[in-house]
């Protein structure tokens, strides 16, 4: 949102520079940028894969070299036009990365990085080895592109293709970034518990930029086939892999165009080092690769965002400041008549090894009223709220919702059927703005899909969605901080965008752990003012909290839990005169 406020004269110029680059620049620059551009395509890529999704690959070049043997395989030896290996070659890394992905993306920590560098050597092992792809030797006499009349045969005719292809993918996943799935995306690397919450298929988007990156690969690999006419293993090889992530992370790894300023400056670097560093030492080798090596260790330490923050700040893009557009409603949820049991929780435990954190638990909520939940810290509340809401399953015991057995399904299964909660320990996107944190409780209220939005083809209902969280951020009364970023509010302002976000799922039961927390004597006021119309609309509520004046000022029944049993049930005031309450919470003070 914010980017594309940014000036379109910054783009229009920067496509100007590049239509004239290869009519003014000597041979070596233009084919310096080729290279820089074929690098950009795979290192964007890694930006969605690594830098946005949290997913350390090193095995991209192996996804290259995929692209450039189909391609050198298929017109060298069948003789099949290149136009047609292009999809040829991307539909074959489409299978293997989702095969691979299927694989590896289950892996988690440091096994999904060892798992890329296994498949990076394996593959470039195997087009070593098969003797129908050349062996190490390799193919040659790969033809060139033929564009109409025109044979691609130089450098300078290939740059306008490359960079080409550059832009419309770059633009393509800034758009994808910029939607519904992009957001789910971008919620993977703060874990992808939160996500699941708010009812993202987090295994899907993780597979759907696993296979976006290798197909960026793949289409510069081929790219590469034919404007070197020849390949052989060693481009595609785990060093490349390594150069590629070197890229991405130099360049700004969670931005679009750090991928072409991440490209740009490692392959000037290193052209000008490989110079440089033989005749500084008197002596031949890949020393540029131990420069490498520091200047990585260098930008990790100094700037971890990469260049592209740095560049960015030269051209500021005015700040949004609007309200979202109003769009039509999104439709809503029936609710079910007020009494009706919403939640009934029968026998639930949850054991963490020896722990009893849960033990045959037994409640109900109602649709139109708020149950409060209380108990000293470590009663086990919080982890009452991960079992009913799948987030954490629990060891045995039922949970009905609205009627269906719920104990068993996963957490994004059960966001579906209209339960949305809020977390104890905040779980916002801190780089995001109120506004798209709160837009991710939307997910499930829209379903246009990856393509769809990379070509701008979600803007309609994208605006529904931004109007809805808009909607829910001033019923919040956040208004006025729509557009900062959510990690630079205060802890208690932090809590009420959590609600607003719960509450952009439209959900019939909603789930809040500790929403008063931090929160001064006015904004806790208004706080219960705003669960009091909820619950006079018919939603149910389930509140954790532990100042006793907002609870029995709001609830209409009361569990009370220690050690993580219930110790106590009832009305509001019936809870405050239990002599074995007041013995808990006070510790048998008189
Ligand atoms: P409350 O929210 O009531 O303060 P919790 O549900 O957070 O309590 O914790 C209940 C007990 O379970 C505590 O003793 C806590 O240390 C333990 N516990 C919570 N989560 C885990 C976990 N993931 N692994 C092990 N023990 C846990
Ligand atoms: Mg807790």
């Amino acid at each position: 949102m914010s980017r594309s406020a940014r000036p379109r004269s910054v783009l229009v110029l920067f496509i100007a520079v590049l239509l004239a680059a290869p009519l003014l620049l000597p041979e070596f620059y233009v084919t310096l940028l080729n290279y820089i551009g074929l690098y950009a395509i795979v290192a964007l890529g890694l930006v969605l894969l690594t830098g946005v999704g949290g997913l350390t690959s090193f095995g991209q070049a192996a996804f290259v070299g995929i692209g450039a043997y189909t391609t050198a395989y298929l017109t060298t030896v069948h003789g099949v036009s290149p136009w047609l290996t292009l999809p040829a070659g991307l539909l074959v890394t489409g299978v293997v990365a989702l095969s691979l992905g299927l694989v590896t993306l289950r892996l988690s920590g440091h096994f999904l990085p060892l798992g890329t560098i296994a498949w990076g050597i394996a593959l470039y092992y195997l087009f070593g080895n098969v003797s129908a792809l050349g062996g190490h030797t390799g193919i040659s006499g790969i033809p060139a592109l033929q564009l109409f009349d025109l044979e691609l045969r130089s450098g300078r005719e290939f740059f306008y293709l490359i960079w080409a292809a550059l832009l419309v993918i770059i633009l393509a996943t800034r758009n994808l970034l910029d939607s519904r799935e992009g957001r789910a995306i971008r919620a993977l690397k703060g874990g992808s518990l939160m996500a699941e919450a708010m009812g993202v298929d987090t295994p899907r988007s993780k597979i759907v930029i696993f296979t976006v990156a290798a197909l960026y690969a793949s289409m510069s690999g081929w790219l590469y086939a034919h404007l070197q006419r020849f390949i052989n293993p060693t481009p595609f090889s785990l060093t490349q892999g390594i150069e590629y992530l070197f890229m991405a992370v130099v360049g700004g790894v969670s931005h679009v165009w750090g991928a072409i300023v991440g490209a740009g400056l490692i392959t000037v670097l290193k052209q000008w080092l490989q110079d440089l560093l033989p005749s500084l030492l008197g002596k031949s080798g890949n020393f540029e690769m131990i420069v490498f090596g520091v200047l990585m260790i260098l930008v990790l330490q100094r700037a971890r965002d990469g260049v592209w923050p740095i560049v960015q700040r030269l051209f500021p893009a005015p700040p949004a400041r609007a309200r979202p557009v109003e769009a039509q409603a999104l439709p809503r949820r029936p609710l079910p008549a007020p009494g009706a049991v919403l939640l009934d929780v029968r026998e639930a435990s949850k054991r963490f090894g020896g722990l009893v954190a849960n033990d045959r638990m037994s409640f109900r909520v109602r649709a139109g009223e708020v149950m409060a939940l209380i108990g000293p810290n470590g009663a086990g509340k919080s982890t009452m709220f991960d079992g009913i809401s799948g987030v954490d399953p629990l060891t045995s015991g039922a949970v009905s919702f609205r009627g269906e057995r719920i104990e068993s399904l996963p957490a994004r299964q059960i966001a579906r059927r209209g339960m949305s909660r809020t977390f104890q320990h905040v779980r916002l996107l801190p780089a995001m703005t109120v506004l798209e944190n709160v837009a991710i409780g939307t997910h499930l209220r829209g379903r246009k899909s990856f393509l769809a939005a990379a070509c701008r083809a979600d803007r309609e209902e994208e605006a529904r969605l931004l109007s809805e969280a808009a909607a829910q951020i001033e019923r919040c009364g956040l208004a006025g901080q729509m557009y900062e970023l959510a990690g630079s509010l205060p802890l208690g302002k932090q809590r009420i965008v959590e609600i607003a976000r719960a509450l952009a799922a439209d959900p019939c039961l909603l789930l809040l752990d500790e929403p008063a927390a931090g929160l001064r004597y006015l904004e806790k006021q208004a706080l219960a003012e705003l669960l009091r119309r909820l619950r006079a609309e018919g939603i149910g509520i389930l509140l954790v909290e532990h100042d006793m004046d907002f609870v029995m000022g709001l609830a209409d029944r009361v569990v009370v839990m220690e050690f993580g049993q219930k110790l106590a049930a009832g009305l509001p005031e019936e809870i405050q005169r239990n002599p074995a309450v007041v013995e808990a919470y006070l510790g048998g003070v008189e």
